[in-house]
């Protein structure tokens, strides 16, 4: 059984080349760099509420990493350095090993260094605060949306809502489309290349977490206006597409959760240069709708009716 500090040596002392001080001291030194602002967040999945008892520890060391990296994607910043808090039921060193696995295989295709933590016994709770940096004064803010502004969301969205509902035996899904949902919803890929070329392009920025409809309401309600969302044109995978019934798709499109895609809005003049930069971040956008006055969020049928969404029996994002 390790102690608390061989855990520390052995699975999470790393190099850390661009902060002035890394693991080892009761803080960690780092250094905004000239003409930079640092952004700062912080995502915790706990057992039980995030995942279910027993998930695989590699794929909760890249999930616990991914969500905060989709965090500073939202915001537009380039990821930096991360501390991750760790409690833990016991010291299980084929756990750790993998965890760190998962955690370290994306931490080094996004530069991330991992530079202080906290290790303590107790329930399953995976913890990382991510700071990234970012140009003065570019950051993607929630609060930026402009009335006549597109609404944009990248890559698909609904995959990990039906991912989870295929782990908690709701629907049945064939090979192929559960391995795809799975993936979505166990292993994101965070849109940091996205969200770094979106800087001077887009308005305003969120990552979809908590549904569709949801997080692009954060959009309107900090940005005081409404959104329009086509339900047709919400992006769906093959696998989706082929695996849902139509009611089903309107919950899970517009308030499924896990996604880990960016909504985001952008005068229409930028078009063009939206699309060069999910070009050059090979990442597809798709447009989804506009910001118009007023408030909260409208997904609009085929005729442009508005869907009562209230009916089928979910309102949480009101
Ligand atoms: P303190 O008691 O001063 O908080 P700790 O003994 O908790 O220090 O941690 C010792 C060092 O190890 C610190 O630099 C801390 O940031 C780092 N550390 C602790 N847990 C982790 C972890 N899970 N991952 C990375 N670094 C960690
Ligand atoms: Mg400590």
């Amino acid at each position: 059984m390790s102690s608390e500090f061989e855990i520390i040596r052995r699975y999470f002392t790393r190099p850390a080349p661009s902060a002035a001080l890394g693991v080892g001291d009761d803080c960690a030194l780092v250094q905004a760099p000239e003409g930079q602002t640092l952004a700062v967040t912080s995502d915790m999945l706990v057992e039980g509420t995030h995942f279910p008892p027993g998930e695989d520890a590699q794929r909760l060391g890249h999930k616990t990493l991914a969500v905060n990296l989709s965090d500073l994607a939202a915001m537009g910043a380039e990821p930096r350095w991360c501390t991750l808090a760790l409690s833990l039921p016991k010291a299980d060193e084929a756990w750790l090993a993998a965890f760190a696995r998962g955690f370290f295989a994306l931490a080094d295709r996004y530069g991330i260094e991992l530079i202080g933590g906290d290790t303590t016994r107790g329930p399953l709770n995976l913890c990382v605060t991510a700071i990234g940096a970012l140009p003065l004064g570019q950051a993607l803010r929630r609060d930026g949306a402009v009335v006549g502004d597109d609404l944009w969301l990248s890559g698909t969205v609904g995959d990990a809502a039906l991912g989870l509902a295929c782990l908690q035996s709701r629907v049945t899904l064939d090979h192929e489309a559960r391995e795809h949902c799975l993936n979505r919803l166990q292993t994101p890929e965070p849109r940091v290349a996205l969200g770094c070329r979106l800087r001077a392009i887009a308005s305003a920025a969120i990552d979809v977490s908590d549904g569709v409809a949801a997080d692009v309401g954060h959009i309107c309600e900090r940005s005081a206006v409404g959104a329009e969302i086509d339900f047709d044109r919400l992006p769906r995978s093959a696998a989706f597409e082929r695996s849902t019934e139509p009611t089903l798709a309107l919950e899970y499109l517009l308030a499924g959760g896990d996604d880990y895609e960016l909504a985001f809005t952008a005068p229409s003049v930028q078009r063009s240069a939206v699309a060069a930069a999910a070009a050059a971040a090979q990442v597809p956008v798709t447009l989804i709708g506009r910001i118009v006055s007023g408030s909260g969020v409208t997904a609009l049928d085929r005729a442009g009716a508005p869907i009562p969404l209230r009916r089928i029996g979910f309102d949480h994002f009101r």
